[in-house]
């Protein structure tokens, strides 16, 4: 095995690993933004070359990614200057103190502002953080599943498709027979494409209840890269955090 660095036509650069045992060509990024080859020792360097520059668009998101959020999210103090995720990007947090009864929170632009009686604890303004994302959560999904609907031509099963935010501690979505749609507020932390990708996910389960072929085939025509995506949603799933 021999490791080196090199440069390709797309400006990519990346390290080759080669692997006497490997079959096939694979591409990761890691969590240091390196941009990782592995191929079979035969393989030839215009080959991998080609390979690499056939999936510019896909690293470039990924290094995006991977830049964008913070190794280990810092634990919230709920106060001037904390950090949140929203879509892969960071969110500073401003408490406005005095005026109100009950906490509310809004985006202007980069900040999350929470508008908090002069007493409030970090639990309240949390309480408003926590109801901020579900309120987004709903919107943004309830449009992301219904577009995914639309595509789909789903006739539905004589009830509506209901689409709710949870709390769930590992899981990112889930679909029941019903036609209930749910999805872990943390999710809403990943980049945009990738909660695309979890409603359509969602949305494809109504369809099939399960991960077999006929599944990943309806996936693949509706959106080609999924497998990529939900190959970068895992790889982000650790970094995202309950509120
Ligand atoms: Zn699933």
């Amino acid at each position: 095995m021999d490791r080196i660095v090199v440069k390709t036509a797309g400006k990519v650069q990346y390290e080759l690993i080669r692997k006497t045992n490997r079959r096939r060509i694979a591409l990761r990024v890691t969590d240091d933004a390196r941009v990782v080859v592995s191929a079979p020792s035969r393989t030839p360097r215009t080959t991998i070359d080609r390979f690499v520059t056939d999936h510019v668009d896909w690293i470039e998101r990924k290094l995006a990614a991977v830049g964008s959020l913070p190794k280990t999210l810092p634990e919230h103090t709920y106060t001037d200057g904390d950090r949140f995720l929203v879509f892969g990007e960071e969110k500073i947090l401003k408490v406005q103190r005095g005026g109100v009864a009950t906490a509310t929170c809004k985006l202007v632009e980069d900040t999350l502002v929470v508008h908090a009686r002069s007493g409030a604890k970090g639990t309240a303004i949390g309480k408003a953080i926590s109801l901020w994302y579900v309120e987004l959560g709903n919107q943004v999904y309830g449009e992301l599943v219904k577009k995914w609907l639309g595509r789909i031509g789903y006739a539905g099963a004589n009830r509506p498709v209901v689409v709710s935010m949870a709390s769930y501690p590992k899981r990112m979505g889930s679909c029941s027979q019903k036609g209930e749609l749910r999805f872990a507020v943390r999710s809403l932390m990943l980049p945009l494409p990738l909660v695309d990708y979890l409603a359509l996910h969602e949305v494809a389960h109504l369809v099939h209840f399960n991960h077999g072929a006929s599944f990943k085939q309806l996936l693949e025509s509706c959106m080609p890269d999924w497998k990529l995506r939900q190959h970068e949603m895992s790889s982000l799933r650790i970094r995202t955090a309950h509120i």
